[in-house]
């Protein structure tokens, strides 16, 4: 594909993990991107013309609020908050098809990851003041013992159609994964509706479609140098319907006296993890989106075998 910088087109997608460059393969005119803010992201959506792209936004935006109302550990009245509130009840929770989908591909990835991935970790993220808790100063080696204990995924039970989580205080947190999803259900709605080429960009979750110019094969996005905040690191090019997510730890972090701690937990420690950004492509958003926050933790050995078993590539 030919590319000439200076028709590469470059803008932050997102303030946070990924640039978007797209190469112009020559030509001048780059496609239309529109952009607004949920789930505490920013999201967009490239298409040829402005009319389609308007178009896209509103399928995006109807599937991201239905996944909202199931997914949001912010709304006290989402799927997922109800399940947590039901936690050492007896009765399951009624949970929609999405919300089982997503925990059975949770509950994957944290077997395949060897526990690096865990759904269940709201309870240590908000005694590091993540999910909205306003937790101050660093937690006490007990504390975090005791809230470690109430992220044992053999604790999730499925019943029927239901839900149900076996020790009070256990609560799911499904973010490093569920954004993937949304795009995944917006790109299916999407191309349902005839649109052949567009991007789809939830908090750095990028799926693509078609060729965004007829000389040009895919889509090429810059990945943000997580050293240099103004650089891109590289760019790489996603052919139609392959997807790309970040993990980083330098927009969600808390400085705690003076030292920086980021918002990937390691569930072996119960502590934020030291691991480097790393940018995933798969064939699925879903995949790509659990799959950056597992490598954020695992060595680069654990993380080869577990990209391996997901056919899915580090980026970077
Ligand atoms: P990722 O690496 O994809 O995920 C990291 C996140 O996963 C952490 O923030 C933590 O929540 C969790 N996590 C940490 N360690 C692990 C681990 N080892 N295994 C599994 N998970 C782990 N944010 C807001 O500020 N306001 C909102 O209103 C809001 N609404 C949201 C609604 C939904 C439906 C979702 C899915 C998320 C929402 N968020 C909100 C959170 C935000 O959008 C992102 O989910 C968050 O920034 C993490 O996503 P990421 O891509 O940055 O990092
Ligand atoms: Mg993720």
């Amino acid at each position: 594909m030919r590319k000439s910088v200076k028709s590469v087109i470059r803008f932050w997608l997102r303030p946070f993990f990924l640039a978007l460059c797209i190469a112009g393969c020559g030509r001048s005119s780059p496609t239309v991107r529109l952009q607004w803010t949920v789930m505490g992201t920013i999201a967009a959506v490239q298409c040829p013309t402005r009319a389609e792209a308007e178009s896209v936004k509103a399928i995006c935006q109807r599937i991201f609020a239905e996944q909202e109302r199931i997914f949001s550990v912010w709304d006290a009245g989402s799927v997922v908050s109800s399940v947590n509130q039901a936690a050492g009840g007896d009765a399951a929770v009624p949970v929609p098809d999405h919300f089982r989908t997503v925990l059975e591909c949770a509950l994957e990835m944290h077997r395949r990851s060897e526990g690096a991935f865990n759904p269940l970790l709201a309870p240590v993220l908000r005694l590091w003041g993540f999910l909205g808790s306003n937790r101050k100063g660093v937690p006490g080696d007990d504390e975090i013992a005791k809230a470690s204990a109430l992220t044992d995924c053999r604790d999730i039970k499925f019943d029927g159609n239901g839900c149900l989580l076996a020790k009070k205080g256990m609560a799911l947190d499904l973010g490093a994964i569920a954004k993937g999803y949304a795009v995944d259900v917006a790109f299916d709605a999407v191309k349902q509706a005839g649109f052949e080429i567009f991007l789809i960009d939830l908090g750095g979750n990028i799926r693509v479609s078609g060729n965004p110019h007829s000389d040009c094969d895919g889509w090429v996005i810059g990945v943000r140098d997580p050293h240099s905040p103004r650089a891109v690191a590289k760019t790489v090019r996603l052919s139609s319907g392959e997807a790309v997510a970040t993990s980083a730890d330098y927009e969600r972090f808390r400085i705690i006296d003076g030292k920086r701690y980021g918002h990937i937990i390691d569930p072996r420690s119960g502590r934020p993890a030291l691991g480097r950004a790393c940018s995933v492509k798969a064939d699925n958003a879903m995949v790509a989106d659990g799959l950056s926050t597992a490598l954020y933790i695992l060595d680069d050995e654990k993380g080869e075998a577990l990209l391996e078993s997901f056919t899915a590539k580090r980026l970077y």
